[in-house]
């Protein structure tokens, strides 16, 4: 579970969905302004545009086929999933 670096309180888990290097998030209760740990996103964001590239090739290659529709919700999770969980908040000045 995230939580705000300043106030301790529980950051929602759908917010590092929208954090780049280039902006942050704004904690609900301190308002506090939060920023990811930049090696961290562009780690996340790395492996999961390399992979997206892989998976939306694989889509189009197939005619959007079933099974790659499948594989490319299952990507769209696992991104979702790994910046819940990878994701460190930091403070930002
Ligand atoms: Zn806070």
């Amino acid at each position: 579970m995230l939580m705000c670096p300043n106030c301790k309180s529980k950051i929602p888990f759908w917010k590092p969905w929208f954090l780049t290097n280039f902006n942050g998030i704004n904690c609900s209760t301190c308002g506090k302004k939060l920023s990811g740990n930049k090696k961290i996103n562009s780690l996340i964001g790395g492996i999961g545009g390399g992979l997206g590239t892989l998976v939306l090739l694989n889509l189009y290659k197939s005619n959007f086929s079933f099974g790659s529709v499948g594989i490319t919700v299952l990507w769209i999770l696992s991104v979702c999933f790994a910046s819940s969980l990878f994701t460190k908040l930091e403070i930002k000045e």
